[in-house]
């Protein structure tokens, strides 16, 4: 482990320890918030900590890619500008831009990322792309296509627990020295949506006010100045009970309140709410449907076997990625993809 990595932890831990004690229990969302800005601005955690469909395969970049190309094509190859949410190491870009290029289509790269670590790892990939601390920062008025995996899992959720007569925020509190969550001071009705007011005692319900926020700001500036956003992450169809959030660190799962800033804090993206923050900008919604479905309609099965053919002694190595994508036993049921497209765009490919 680098040094300055222990060197987080302890001062992040510290920090929110003398943090609790001197104001009170803090917000789940605040204490994922803080770990995750630790966690990602000073490491590189893909492979190490977990990996991402970009990572095991260059087909998922390549079939993002196609998508757009076709896209874009489509609606008369107009002067786009390509987004990425949370690019990672640059790996889906890097691959998407190639599958791009092959089809005539060379847009001006922009990256939304906040981790400095990520952001050198993005600059080897793809030396042209611009930087932005958020996406209300991008100029200009071209249209644009938005690429996000396994980004809005990362931002900060609320969780309310209910109680016997009233909702209460789930709160991070210290004991001894350890971070433990319990129930806060009940909170008003009317700040759980209506049709989810009656659940039994004990429910838990997340609200993921950022990834809300951004929703809205991704599907605001499509609806003004054309395009399309392809989200891809795992969650859930509708917005239901359960506590989701989870750590992982080398490759495991972790307890989300050991070390905070030392492992990924991430939760089932709610998909409903997410396509409720998008639609409420007139935007088109498309899906979600599962990330096997649509890997399967964008082709990857003949590219699989061009691959294959390109590389028979990589041929089992490839065929077990195209598992690990695809299969619903591993990421094809779990993660979904979900567009949202202008109007007047054209119906996206895939859904
Ligand atoms: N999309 C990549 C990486 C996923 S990990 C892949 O599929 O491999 C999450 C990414 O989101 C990282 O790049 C992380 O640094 C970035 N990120 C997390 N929180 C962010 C925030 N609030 N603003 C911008 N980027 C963020």
């Amino acid at each position: 482990m680098p040094p300055e990595a222990t060197l987080t932890e302890t001062s992040l831990a510290d920090r929110l320890r003398r943090l609790i004690a001197s104001g009170g229990p803090i917000p789940v969302s605040v204490y994922m918030a803080e770990a995750n800005a630790a966690y990602y601005g000073y490491r590189d955690p893909l492979g190490r900590d977990f990996i991402t469909a970009p990572e095991i395969s260059q087909m998922f970049g390549e079939l993002v890619g196609l998508w757009i190309a076709d896209l874009w094509s489509r609606a008369g190859a107009p002067s786009i500008r390509y987004v990425e949410l949370g690019p990672g190491r640059g790996t889906l870009a890097a691959d998407a831009l190639r599958a791009m290029r092959a089809a005539s289509l060379a847009p001006e790269v922009h990256f939304v990322e906040t981790s400095r670590t990520l952001r050198a790892a993005q600059a080897q990939r793809v030396p042209t792309a611009t930087w932005h601390d958020r996406f209300a920062d991008i100029p200009g008025d071209e249209p644009l296509i938005v690429v996000a995996n396994e980004f809005f899992d990362a931002l900060p959720i609320r969780q309310f627990v209910r109680g016997r007569s009233a909702w209460h925020e789930r709160l991070v509190r210290i004991e001894g020295d350890s971070f433990v969550p319990a129930a806060g001071p009940a909170v008003p009705a009317g700040a759980i949506p209506a049709s989810l007011g009656d659940a039994i005692e004990g429910s838990i319900l997340e609200i993921a006010p950022t990834s809300a926020a951004v929703a809205g700001d991704v599907a605001d500036a499509i609806a003004v100045r054309g395009g399309a956003a392809l989200v891809f992450d795992y969650g859930h169809v509708r917005t239901g009970f359960g506590d989701t959030l989870q750590a992982m660190a080398a490759n495991r799962y972790a307890d989300p309140w050991a070390a905070p800033g030392e492992q990924d804090l991430t939760a089932h993206v709610d998909f409903q709410a997410l396509g409720e923050a998008a639609g409420a900008s007139g935007v088109r919604l498309f899906g979600p449907t599962t990330q096997g479905a649509w890997l399967g309609e964008l082709g990857i099965d003949v590219r699989t076997e061009a691959l294959s053919r390109a590389a028979p002694d990589r041929a089992p190595e490839i065929a077990s990625a195209r598992d690990r994508l695809v299969s619903p036993r591993q990421m094809g049921s779990l993660f979904k993809a979900m567009a949202f497209v202008a109007e007047g765009w054209p119906h996206p490919a895939g859904f």
